[in-house]
């Protein structure tokens, strides 16, 4: 089905390691996203019983070689020299419709040379957490990892309690992490950095190999995707809940979605992650952390950066320092986009913080307020005014708001400004309590809801009358509060 190459399996040996998956005992494919198998270049999709033979890591697909990938990482802070694919394989290389190289790896096929203590397995739920979100983000055009596949084993894993166990089969531009940059920096293997370096560059940022300094470059480059994923991140309400250097993408892609959740009401300071009690990522401080994994990153390279001593050091920093205007570029056009205003000016930073500040204080949901501005632009009878108002606890703060708002929106040259909003603000996200919704049901047996709400997940921007019933914030006692991974 799939024309596997295996480039980074031609790395120094602890980059890539022949490993094999540990066979499962019923396996039942849950989904298979059929239209990314075709990009990817599929021309004939096999039965039901083969893809799940396959994406279980039961039998291997024709072509593939699967590995473990070693890497580094911080870990909430914590540098942990080895890490590696505790529980993933990697089955290959496919280059797709668009001749673009991307990884098929399996999660949650049994043990590998890096599992340490792990049991190399995935619950069920996480499983469907990352099918549903990923899927969400690419619909969104949020660079992202994608969901092409999903197995139940017909096996238990025991985390607090025995769950059914699940496999997930995702795409990826590529697995380099900046823990992959790490682990070969802290071996002080200069050859395998260099030639990680040059992979890296040659897959995801090939213009850097003609700089003048082309691992300057790929640091620059590396900033600037960084510096766009998590302001768009930002744009949604996403929180990825474990931005450790592991979990940070060479390509600059959203990868390794564990206990992420979305933002409902909003709150800068919010979490939802179980394990993180440091509130390390909390929403708000995303942007920060990218760059200190971006620092951490810019270390591992300065071996091969052109310079010596505090001058390279300084020229290393700059391009850290860098991430805040690009970070701040890219935030500015997202913010005029979601109020339909225009970028050039101060004015969509100022009507944001406005705004921001009064969802706070006013308790309001995110994704329902961007929403409700939306539809009160395509339509600004009063009734749409009202139904604005009736987010907020404090509906006089925010009526003088939105009258400024609307003020300026109309005096803006933004001809385009209701087109531009619906393309920024989904109708619907995929609600934590949802996903809980969808994962119970389906521990129980019935994959109904999950099927459901994938379906309206990723097509964000339909309004519909089941996106309508699936957007709707949790009421109090529906609210899911915590994530686990
Ligand atoms: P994550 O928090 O998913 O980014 O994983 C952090 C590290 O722990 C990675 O090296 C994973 O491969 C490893 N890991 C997570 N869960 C397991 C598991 N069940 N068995 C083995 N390794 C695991
Ligand atoms: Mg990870
Ligand atoms: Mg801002």
């Amino acid at each position: 089905m799939l024309s596997f190459e295996h480039r980074y399996a031609t790395l120094p040996e602890p980059l890539w390691v022949a490993s094999q998956a540990t066979p499962v005992a019923r396996p039942e494919l849950i989904a298979f996203n059929a239209p990314l198998a075709r990009e990817l270049g599929a021309q004939d999709i096999p039965d039901t019983t083969t893809l799940a033979e396959w994406f279980s890591g039961n039998q291997l697909p024709p072509g593939a070689k699967p590995g473990a990938l070693g890497y580094a990482g911080h870990q909430f802070g914590n540098f942990v020299p080895q890490l590696g694919d505790g529980r993933a394989l990697l089955l290959g290389e496919v280059v797709d419709q668009h001749g673009k190289r991307r990884d098929v790896q399996l999660k949650g096929s049994g043990r590998t040379p890096f599992s340490r203590g792990g049991d190399g397995r995935s619950p069920l739920g996480p499983v469907l957490r990352e099918y549903l979100v990923s899927e969400f983000m690419a619909a969104v055009g949020i660079p992202t990892t994608r969901a092409l596949a999903a197995v139940t084993t017909g096996e238990r894993v025991v985390r607090q309690l025995p769950e059914p166990g699940a496999v997930f089969t995702r795409v990826a531009s590529s697995h380099i992490r900046v823990g992959t940059f790490q682990f070969i920096a802290a071996r002080q293997d200069e050859a395998a950095l260099k030639a990680l370096a040059d992979h890296a560059i040659e897959r995801h940022y090939p213009e850097a190999a003609s700089a003048d300094d082309p691992y300057m470059a790929l640091l620059e480059a590396v900033v600037a995707r960084q510096a766009e994923l998590i302001a768009r991140w930002l744009s949604v309400g996403f929180i990825h809940g474990v931005m450790n250097t592991d979990n940070c993408s060479l390509a600059g892609e959203t990868i390794d979605y564990g206990p992420c959740a979305f933002m409902e009401q909003f709150n800068p300071q919010k979490v939802y992650s179980s394990i993180d009690e440091g509130r390390r990522y909390a929403f708000a401080n995303q942007p920060a952390i990218a760059q200190w994994n971006l620092a951490r990153f810019a270390e591992t390279l300065l071996p091969l950066i052109d310079g010596e001593g505090d001058a390279l050091v300084e020229k290393a920093t700059d391009a850290i320092r860098h991430f805040d205007t690009l970070f701040n570029a890219e935030q500015r056009r997202l913010d005029a986009d979601k109020l339909g205003l225009e970028a050039e000016s101060d004015q969509a930073e100022a009507f944001m913080e406005g705004l921001e500040s009064q969802m706070h204080q006013g308790r309001m949901d995110m994704t329902a307020t961007f929403d409700a501005l939306t539809q009160y632009v395509a339509s600004p009878s009063d009734q749409r005014r009202e139904d604005v108002l009736a987010l907020t606890q404090n509906s006089e703060a925010l009526g003088e708001w939105l009258s400024q708002w609307q003020a300026a929106q109309v005096a803006s040259q933004n001809t385009d400004r209701l087109a531009a909003m619906q393309r920024a603000n989904p109708v619907v996200i995929p609600r934590n309590h949802r996903v809980q919704e969808a994962i119970d049901a389906a521990v129980e047996g019935d994959f109904t809801p999950f099927h459901t709400l994938l379906a309206v997940v990723t097509k964000p921007f339909e309004d519909t009358v089941e996106a309508r019933r699936l957007a709707a914030p949790a009421t109090e006692s529906e609210q899911v509060l915590r994530t686990f991974c």
